[in-house]
């Protein structure tokens, strides 16, 4: 049997790769996306829960407001040496990204939702899916006598 090596260690280090290549903050096998702009219920490889509650997409939906918020404050700090000048130009640029930007970051803020809440409180795990490993593994150690 294939062995999973679900390191359900929380560094930040571990979990950065994780968050930026849209994986499982648990065992980094498997992505978390099923489809474009949808997230799987839990992870195939080790169960991990991605919606664990419901209204826990509520947390994505933050985090996906305030990194949109932070980046257009920061573009418009960049834009300011111009702004006087180029004022029209430059609330097109930061309306364009106000819409864009959240579109484009969205798998990106489930990732980083479920790593943040990975970090705090490692992602629950779907109990069916623990049962299947376990049986499995009580299976190749054959019965106790
Ligand atoms: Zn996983």
């Amino acid at each position: 049997m294939r062995e999973i090596k679900t390191s359900r260690e929380r560094r930040p280090l571990r979990l950065l790769p994780r968050f930026v290549g849209l994986r499982c903050p648990v065992c980094g096998l498997s992505s978390i996306v099923q489809r474009p702009f949808k997230i799987k219920d839990q992870c195939p490889v080790c169960g991990a829960l991605f919606k664990r509650e419901e209204g826990f997409f509520v947390g994505a939906i933050s985090v996906n407001v305030v990194t949109t918020e932070l980046v257009i404050l920061a573009v418009y700090l960049a834009c300011l040496p111009w702004i006087g000048s180029y004022y029209q130009q430059v609330l097109v640029i930061l309306f364009t990204l106000a819409l864009l930007f959240p579109v484009a970051f969205y798998h990106h803020s489930w990732s980083l939702w479920l790593c943040l809440d990975h970090f705090v409180e490692t992602l629950p795990r779907d109990a069916a899916h623990v049962a299947g490993q376990v049986a499995s593994e009580n299976k190749e150690i054959g019965p106790q006598t």
